[in-house]
């Protein structure tokens, strides 16, 4: 049986690996170019502007007709303001930011940036507005010099310096035998999540888009590099539109309006204290947060 199981096992192994291989090409690619499932419509037009108000309207979205993921889901970032959505596992934040980079289009309802809808932009002035900090950074195998500054192709060394101290790489790199030259992605050197995430800040610092979008952004850092990073993601939002998804309730509470996410539904909306009065999921969430942290502590 284990002659049998083994190469079969291995198989696995590879259609896996291949599997992962493609799902990566695709995400980076994804970025550059035109997705399979949207394309632009004729006489598209290219979206010009710094201050940007980021709308959903009464969205309905499945990934295939049999599972509606998204049910009547509204939200509006004001231009400069910070929105977070939080919610567990599975209950459909992600999808929302796929939905606003234009990955899949909306089954019903509509995704509007300052009245437009993002049906009749350009994908590329589209995409060009969104820096997304994602869960799970993917990096091209290339230098690390080259993963911060494909976030803005032109960059100088100096500004691409500058978003990797912003981002606290900058000391984890020089420390590097080849500094900013290290190689890394699959065959390169094999970065931590932390560190893939704070490669990924850099580019998009770098980047200086105005609709920011953070995927769990800080999720695989630990909670001192978390705290230190936050005041930076803090200040390049300051002025931006801003989208947080957020894992730790800790990096929500500034937020100008919370949305509590259930089964892709919105279920409760407000400021963090409106949330924590109301006495409902939210307030749940927070207190058992602040419980597993105090053990954490304890510990
Ligand atoms: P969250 O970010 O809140 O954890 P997601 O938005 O990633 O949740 O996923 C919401 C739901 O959509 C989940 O049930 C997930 O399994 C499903 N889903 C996510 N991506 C895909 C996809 N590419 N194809 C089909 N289903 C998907
Ligand atoms: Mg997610």
């Amino acid at each position: 049986l284990t002659q049998l199981y083994s190469p079969l096992h291995f198989l696995g192994f590879i259609y896996r690996e291949i599997k992962h291989s493609l799902a990566d090409m695709e995400r980076m690619f994804g970025l550059l170019e035109t997705h399979a499932e949207v394309a632009d419509g004729t006489g598209a037009e290219v979206l010009a502007t710094r201050a940007a108000g980021v709308r959903f309207e009464h969205v309905d979205f499945g990934y295939d007709a049999k599972r509606q993921i998204l049910h009547d889901v509204s939200l509006s970032i004001p231009p400069g303001r910070t929105l977070a959505v939080v919610g567990a596992s599975g209950a459909g934040k992600s999808t929302l930011s796929r939905l606003l980079f234009r990955f899949y289009d909306v089954s019903a309802g509509g995704i509007s940036i300052n009245g437009t809808d993002i049906r009749q932009l350009t994908q590329d002035s589209l995409r060009a507005h969104i820096g997304i900090v994602p869960q799970d950074t993917v990096l091209f195998n290339d230098s690390i010099y080259y993963n911060i500054a494909y976030g803005r192709p032109g960059a100088s060394r100096e500004e691409i310096i500058e978003a990797a101290k912003s981002a606290h790489i900058h000391d984890f790199v020089v420390g590097l035998p080849d500094g900013y030259d290290t190689l890394v992605g699959e065959r390169g050197l094999k970065l931590s999540g932390g560190e893939k995430q704070r490669v990924a800040i850099a580019r998009t610092i770098l980047k200086n888009p105005p609709i920011l979008v953070f995927d769990e952004a800080t999720s695989a850092l630990d909670s001192r590099t978390e705290k230190a990073i936050q005041h930076e993601l803090a200040e390049i939002s300051a002025n931006r539109t801003t989208l947080i998804i957020a894992h730790r309730l800790s990096t929500v509470v500034d937020a100008d309006e919370i949305v509590v996410l259930d089964g892709g539904r919105v279920i409760e909306r407000g400021s963090h204290r409106q949330l924590v009065e109301q006495n409902g999921r939210y307030a749940e969430m927070w207190l058992l947060q602040q419980e597993s942290e105090n053990t954490a502590e304890a510990l």
